[in-house]
């Protein structure tokens, strides 16, 4: 009897060893990090009341938070980009999802865009109306589509095919945008400026459209993140600048200008008005210059910055590289930003140190 049970046992426990082995490991290594950031255009500090400031901190501890579990279990550095940014997409505090801002006719079109750097696999959606969170879509389009970057219908029937949950207009609504965007509208304020041309000062503030204060103009939101197997990825995503024409597509859907990630260098996500990081596609030029200058991230990430402020606009960037070094550049007042390595710390900012 006992001989014959035994052999069931051996099949039993080499199928278990089997299992074990085919299983992914669930940990390669200790180091893992994430940086995030909720626009570069902060309140100035005399407006801002401390209900509104412990607000904005919560939301992007959540969200650090909530990426941060997505690694410490060894999942990969897009989910936790994707974890993260979907808390801000769905807090009204800032410029994406939620909290969009409205269009020139008051309409939600919204952008985003996610990058694996250890593939170079892509994806982005531009103008997409209805759609809770375009972050999960811009994935939708990198990992089931062969394409990167989808727009407007295709774009929202490829949500509703993939089972999105799909939004009414009003649920982008929120008082404070639309106030902006009356102000925009009463006060007849210009949308953006053209950069200088190369090599002439700007004769003017950076950036600064008359009469709007910069916490007017951003709120786009992003993540970059280094995982334990020692990839990285990012990810933008924002209802675009406000102001903007309907079919205006931004820098923050275009790999290469709002999004970049690349397992050899770094990982980045930029706010900031994207008329300007697309023409130097902002995030694309800091992992060159990591690449072929071997500057550190900080460095590079300072280094492009530098080259908007002489063209006049106020850029804003994080970024993380494969050893785990972070950097947030930003100019103006402030950035609403943080991070959070393997040790669990949250750490987020608002203002300068
Ligand atoms: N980059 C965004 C855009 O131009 C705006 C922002 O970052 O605030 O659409």
């Amino acid at each position: 009897m006992q001989a014959a049970v035994r052999p069931v046992f051996l099949v039993f426990f080499v199928f278990l060893a089997a299992g074990a082995c085919a299983a992914p490991p669930a940990q390669d290594g200790e180091r893992f990090g994430l940086v995030i950031h909720g626009g570069g255009g902060v309140m100035p500090r005399a407006e801002m009341t401390p209900e509104l400031e412990s607000e904005y901190r919560a939301a992007l501890a959540e969200a650090l938070e909530a990426g941060y579990e997505v690694l410490r279990r060894g999942d990969t550095a897009v989910d936790a980009v994707e974890a993260a940014i979907r808390v801000m997409e769905d807090s009204p505090l800032f410029n994406a999802g939620r909290g969009s801002s409205p269009n020139i006719e008051g309409d939600f079109e919204l952008d985003a865009s996610i990058m694996d750097g250890r593939t170079l696999d892509a994806g982005g959606v531009a103008i997409v109306r209805g759609v809770r969170n375009p972050i999960t879509l811009s994935r939708i389009v990198m990992e089931r589509t062969p394409h990167v970057l989808m727009a407007a219908e295709g774009a929202e029937r490829l949500a509703r095919d993939h089972g999105l949950e799909p939004v009414s207009p009003d649920y982008f609504w929120t008082e404070r945008r639309w106030e902006m965007l009356q102000r925009r509208l009463e006060e007849d304020i210009p949308y953006g400026e053209r950069p200088a041309p190369p090599g002439q000062e700007p004769d003017r503030e950076p950036d600064r459209e008359a009469g709007l204060r910069s916490h007017e103009l951003f709120g786009t939101v992003g993540a970059a993140a280094l995982d334990r197997h020692g990839n990285l990825a990012a990810g933008t995503s924002t209802g675009g600048r406000i102001g903007k024409m309907p079919g205006r597509v931004g820098d923050s859907p275009i790999i290469g200008a709002g999004t970049w990630a690349d397992n050899n260098t770094v990982a980045v996500s930029s706010t900031g008005l994207g008329e300007y990081v697309l023409r130097l596609l902002g995030t694309r030029s800091v992992g060159d210059l990591v690449a072929y200058r071997g500057l550190s991230v900080d460095d590079a990430v300072e280094e492009v910055r530098q080259r908007f402020v002489y063209m006049g606009a106020t850029i804003s960037m994080i970024a993380i590289d494969p050893e785990n070094n972070i950097s947030m550049r930003y100019s103006g007042d402030g950035m609403y930003r943080g991070y959070v390595r393997q040790d669990g710390q949250v750490v987020v900012k608002v203002y300068e140190d």
